[in-house]
């Protein structure tokens, strides 16, 4: 069955650009574009409600509000700890990823604030909290994703942007 409009179950190759407070903070080209199952949350809600029904060949703009994208800004989500529970900590600067194991063993993404003499703010919001995000998107082809590909929740052209550890 040819597939020719974007729902659930269909991976979609895309040409995009992501701009936030005017500035372009991601693309993919024609040539290299990105891929993402429908339906699967692999790309911002917002985004993903906006392509729904959307064919080949279409070119949109998608203005996607926080709340629809990676949440507010929430200040509560900055913690500050002592700098030898940071591994590495010597070398910590503002703007640097760090992961933080908690007591039960999570391990948590955050970006470096501020390092003082002794400690350091960590920063747990996602980096684009609280932004609105615009996409500039040309839809290149479907096709319909295989059981495997279903089954893990993403395309299988792109594991190494995906992360496969169910196989
Ligand atoms: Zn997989």
């Amino acid at each position: 069955m040819v597939v020719d409009t974007i729902r659930d179950g269909v991976v979609v190759s895309m040409a995009y650009t992501l701009t936030v407070d005017g500035e372009e903070v991601s693309r993919a080209d024609a040539n290299d574009p990105l891929e993402y199952l429908h339906g699967a949350e692999n790309i911002v809600p917002g985004l993903e409600a906006a392509l729904e029904g959307k064919r080949p060949g279409d070119k949109l703009r998608v203005t996607v509000p926080p709340e629809d994208a990676y949440g507010e800004y929430d200040e509560e989500d900055i913690d500050e700890f002592d700098l030898d529970e940071i591994p590495g900590a010597e070398n910590l600067e503002p703007g640097m990823v760090v992961e933080v194991e908690d007591e039960d063993g999570y391990i948590y993404v955050g970006t470096v604030q501020e390092v003082t003499e002794d400690t350091v703010l960590v920063d747990f919001n996602p980096p684009l909290a609280g932004k609105t995000l615009t996409f500039d998107v040309e839809v290149l082809g479907l096709r319909e994703a295989s059981e495997d590909e279903l089954e893990h929740g993403h395309p299988h052209s792109l594991d190494d942007f995906y992360g496969d550890d169910e196989e």
